[in-house]
């Protein structure tokens, strides 16, 4: 990744791609303290637009208050270094990478006295879980590892140490054969992907864990919401157990990476004709709608960059 043209915003100026480069005793590198957002741009027919920006820099401001990290910009700042980025290395359709972390003037648990950064990265990504997957639907593994616990790390806080727990889970999901992870939280009861909220379809009603399952309160769940309220759907935030996702009509994984993932399988059994079922395939033609800008209810939601 690090060996290839373009820019990468950094600390208020753009910098060449190989020159993004941070030194060995940064903080965040030894003890994991830093906050990030996965942001993606999508081509219009009104021009490439930013999905869902503001959410996007809310929660990155909110992880880092939650971290007691002071970033050393504004929010506006960071809204327009996402645009800049795009437009710099003339990207159509692409992910978003802010981050924000701490420096090197000193080591030791304690951070004080280091300089908060921030950089923004974007390049083309396509289907995080495959094209495949998208119109087949994936096959999952329920983790053997436990999401966070509430009062472990902080869930609403998209921080990088967060995800030691998403690749351990993600990894032994692979190794395994499976496309993706589904952890449970510390009392047994569904919680999230690895990198993505999880949804079940039952007689026509959509289900997502509640919060308190330590999910993170994702702006791609949030975009369902307003989907399933606008297509008429039931949706209801309520504890989720395994056993509820094996007799699922229909299950699907949500992120900005992810987008609207279908699930095909948990643990080797098929959920329901173990394809992408009907209500999925609603919401996420919906999605894409949306996304791509051919639904104006949600114009505001797109950023021209
Ligand atoms: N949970 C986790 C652990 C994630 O990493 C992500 C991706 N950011 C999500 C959920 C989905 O969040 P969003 O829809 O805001 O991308």
């Amino acid at each position: 990744m690090a060996d290839r043209d373009g820019k990468i915003w950094m600390d208020g100026q753009m910098v060449d791609w190989r020159d993004a480069k941070i030194h060995v005793l940064t903080h965040t590198l030894h003890y994991g303290c830093g906050a990030f957002e996965g942001v993606r741009a999508y081509k219009t027919e009104q021009g490439t637009a930013i999905f869902r920006l503001e959410e996007h820099t809310e929660r990155l401001f909110n992880s880092a208050k939650i971290l007691r990290m002071a970033i050393p910009f504004s929010k506006e700042e960071v809204n327009e270094a996402q645009k800049a980025v795009v437009r710099e290395n003339q990207l159509e359709s692409c992910y978003l990478r802010p981050l924000t972390w701490i420096g090197s003037q000193k080591l030791g648990v304690s951070p004080r006295g280091n300089q908060i950064h921030l950089m923004v990265a974007a390049w083309a990504w396509g289907a995080y879980l495959g094209e495949e997957g998208m119109q087949r639907g994936i096959r999952v593994k329920t983790s053997s590892y436990t999401r966070h616990h509430v009062n472990i790390t902080m869930t609403q806080a998209k921080a990088v140490s967060n995800y030691s727990n998403s690749i351990l889970a993600n990894m032994e999901a692979l190794d395994d054969g499976y496309d993706e992870a589904l952890l449970l939280d510390a009392s047994g009861f569904v919680s999230e992907g690895a990198g993505e909220n999880v949804f079940v379809v039952k007689n026509g009603v959509v289900y997502t864990p509640d919060l308190s399952a330590g999910a993170l309160n994702g702006i791609t769940r949030n975009t369902i919401f307003h989907i399933c309220q606008d297509l008429g759907i039931e949706l209801v935030q309520k504890r989720i157990t395994r056993d509820e996702v094996y007799i699922a009509d229909e299950a699907f994984f949500t992120g900005t990476a992810a987008e609207v993932t279908p699930i095909r399988e948990l643990d080797r059994i098929a959920i329901g004709a173990g394809s992408r079922g009907p209500v999925t395939e609603k919401i996420q033609k919906a999605f894409f709608d949306i996304v791509n800008g051919r639904n104006p209810k949600y114009a505001h939601w797109l950023a021209k960059v």
